[in-house]
């Protein structure tokens, strides 16, 4: 039912609603408050501590009075009295209200304690008299859009649950909740907006985390096993070659690598289209393992693609593949924008005449006049750097290609399977032998005399240094900004001696390209950066990475910045400039310390932080989660999970009588990803 059709909403109110996203009268329902004012906890003026939010219960007992300020406020005070002491309410450009109480009146308010001396003020408290109706109560805070106060909103809903709260249709079994102990849908609606106290809301708030995630969860795994059916693939046939191939290679396949491909070996040779992300710690050897994929798919007369995020990397991948397959007959190109049109055109040409078996390049390779003559394999590299459309476009390309994406974000099992739903996971977790281990040490502000001392040495025996600068959230300028000045000051006065150069995000690809390139051949000594470095990149003679301000990064991503050196032969060193004296960045700090495996230290991210810094969570096309939480409900999750899998091992389809409105609603979730699913 249209949201107009509530009391109080006309059609202007009804379109600043439909910026929420809220169109019917269940989306209004289910839209959950933001925080909420918790107004529940009465004292007495005694009992007042500075900063304090609390309600009490007053009785006027003075003539207001009225000032005005230097700035040209109004000010009314009114003084109030309990059986224990006195205090000032104070308004501001309100005088109005001095009309409203007597001398007298007994009322209810709430607000912020300040001290005057020993004078206790409130400034401008809710206040009620006669029935209370907003103090005593916890009241819900709304995220709202401008021209809808919060007030408004309350009303609307109040109106919402009087009149249509009966509507909402139970979807979760009797069984079901009784097993798990979950309020039913009524009163976790009513106590989610207005709670009766804390635990009626944490109940009310689990019921409807648990619904979202399960509902979420069971159209994954409903995509996933469809898509497996509908998608015939290519059927790779058996070959031993490869084990030629793997065993002529300049070092052995760690087991977890083996592993790994054996995974995608099986997946080619079903007739099914594979769709599997290999997730692997930065340095744990997934290239190899594409590039054996690429080798099966060639020995099948199959063209493969391989997609990086820059073109840096992008040349490091044709590179280092053309190196392993060069006792092969394998012909590879590879595609970026800074080539020659001509030559562009001449791969295009050889592409779509199938002379091509290998294609490696950047965003080059969706453009649309890129045509293949028979793709058999399209593989992403640092998938997180891709949306889910250009994976898409990629797999358009051929006629149902096998599927390979490659992370070196380590993500928590539990949500991997939530963020890469319809994707089969193989995961590496190995580091190939005789890698060093980084020294990682975390200091303050105050010690960077001492490390740039440190890094001079280091540059004076022949190494190189990564310097990335402080993170400026939400905001490319001002990191560009900060970038500039680190690498101003550090070019002409710290390390003027030295060759020192500056990578940013707002520079054209080219700019970063010849700039990283002049890094690889040691042109420069020192490399400025801000984030862009983080993907991919190898230089092996770079042994120092110092982060400023390392405090403001996610873990995951420190992690990942962290791997850029320990590459090569020399010992090498990581140094955090922790900017932030607080007991949770410290812990962080250590954290890094200790471990130097990336999904403990993302979990334990999460655990700390709540959201990591990993992705943006909008970018992967999930549905939008109303109430849960992906990072801080993580319990909820894992138990999901469980009766996710519990529920479609006893009835595949949902077809039972007793999940027809949870299988709706899924349908409409997923609205365009399962149209063509069974369960219509
Ligand atoms: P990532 O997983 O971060 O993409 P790469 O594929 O770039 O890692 O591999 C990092 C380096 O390790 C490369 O130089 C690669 O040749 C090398 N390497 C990969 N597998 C092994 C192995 N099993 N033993 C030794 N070196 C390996
Ligand atoms: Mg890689």
């Amino acid at each position: 039912m249209s949201i107009q059709y509530i009391k109080g909403v006309g059609p202007k109110r009804a379109a600043r609603l439909k910026k929420l996203n809220i169109h019917t009268v269940e989306d209004l329902l289910y839209f959950a408050p933001r925080e909420y004012d918790d107004r529940t906890k009465f004292k007495y003026l005694s009992q007042c501590i500075k900063g304090e939010k609390v309600s009490l219960r007053v009785q006027v007992s003075g003539y207001p009075s009225k000032l005005r300020s230097r700035k040209n406020l109004s000010i009314l005070k009114i003084p109030v009295e309990d059986q224990t002491g006195n205090a000032t309410l104070v308004w501001f450009n309100q005088n109005y209200i001095a009309q409203k109480l007597s001398i007298g009146d007994k009322i209810a308010i709430n607000g912020k304690v300040d001290y005057f001396g020993n004078e206790i003020q409130i400034t401008n408290p809710v206040f009620e008299k006669g029935n209370e109706k907003k103090i005593g109560k916890i009241i819900p805070i709304y995220p709202l859009t401008d021209k809808l106060t919060n007030n408004e909103m309350i009303k609307i809903m109040e109106n919402a649950i009087k009149y249509h709260v009966d509507d909402i249709p139970e979807r979760l079994s009797t069984s079901l909740r009784e097993e798990l102990q979950l309020m039913p849908v009524k009163e976790a609606i009513i106590n989610i907006h207005f709670p009766k106290d804390r635990a009626h809301y944490i109940q009310a708030r689990r019921r409807l985390v648990f619904e979202e995630l399960l509902t979420l969860q069971l159209g994954l795994f409903l995509i996933k096993s469809r898509t497996k059916e509908l998608n015939k693939g290519i059927q790779y046939p058996h070959t031993k070659d490869i084990y030629d191939f793997i065993n002529n290679l300049p070092f052995n396949l760690t087991n977890a690598q083996k592993r790994v491909f054996k995974e995608i070996e099986a997946d080619m040779e079903k007739d099914e289209q594979m769709n599997r992300l290999v997730q692997g710690d930065v340095g744990s050897g997934k290239t190899i393992v594409g590039i054996l994929a690429m080798f099966k798919a060639w020995k099948s007369g199959y063209q493969s693609v391989m997609m990086a995020p820059t073109e840096i990397l992008a040349t490091q991948h044709y590179e280092s593949i053309s190196n392993f397959l060069s006792n092969y007959n394998i012909r590879c190109e590879l595609l970026v924008g800074s080539l020659s049109n001509k030559k562009k055109e001449e791969i295009l040409d050889e592409l779509k005449r199938g002379d091509i078996d290998i294609l490696v390049g950047t965003h080059a390779v969706i453009q649309d006049k890129v045509e293949f003559n028979r793709l058999g394999l399209a593989i992403t590299d640092e998938q997180h750097r891709f949306g889910v459309k250009q994976r898409a476009i990629l797999s358009q390309k051929g006629k149902n290609p096998d599927i390979l994406v490659m992370t070196a974000t380590p993500i928590p099992r539990t949500l991997a399977l939530i963020l890469y739903g319809d994707l089969d996971i193989s995961i590496i977790d190995e580091l190939p032998p005789g890698r060093k281990e980084i020294e990682t040490y975390a200091v303050g502000s105050n010690m960077i005399d001492r490390i740039n001392n440190f890094v001079r040495k280091q540059i004076l025996e022949g190494r190189q240094a990564y310097i990335v600068c402080p993170l400026i959230e939400e905001s490319d300028t001002l990191d560009v900004k900060s970038a500039e000045e680190l690498y101003m000051s550090l070019k002409d006065e710290t390390f003027k001696e030295f060759k020192v150069g500056l990578l940013h995000g707002r520079m054209k690809s080219n700019e970063k390209d010849s700039i990283m390139q002049k890094f690889v051949d040691k042109e420069l000594d020192i490399l400025i950066s801000t984030t862009v470095i983080e993907v991919g990149v190898n230089v092996p003679n770079v042994n120092i990475m110092v982060i400023y301000n390392a405090e403001r990064f996610g873990l995951a991503q420190l992690h990942q910045l962290r791997g850029r050196v320990g590459r090569g032969e020399y010992q090498s060193y990581c140094i955090l400039i922790n900017g932030s004296n607080s007991k949770i960045s410290r812990q962080r700090m250590r954290i890094l310390q200790k471990s130097s495996d990336g999904f403990y230290i993302s979990e334990k991210d999460l655990e700390l932080r709540g959201p990591g810094e990993f992705f943006g969570t909008r970018q992967h096309g999930l549905p939008e989660l109303k109430v849960a939480n992906l990072f801080s409900d993580m319990n909820l999750l894992k138990l999901t999970q469980k009766k996710a899998k519990d529920i479609l091992k006893e009835d595949a389809l949902l077809l039972d009588e007793k999940y027809s409105l949870l299988r709706q609603n899924i349908i409409s979730l997923f609205k365009d990803r399962i149209n063509d699913l069974i369960l219509n």
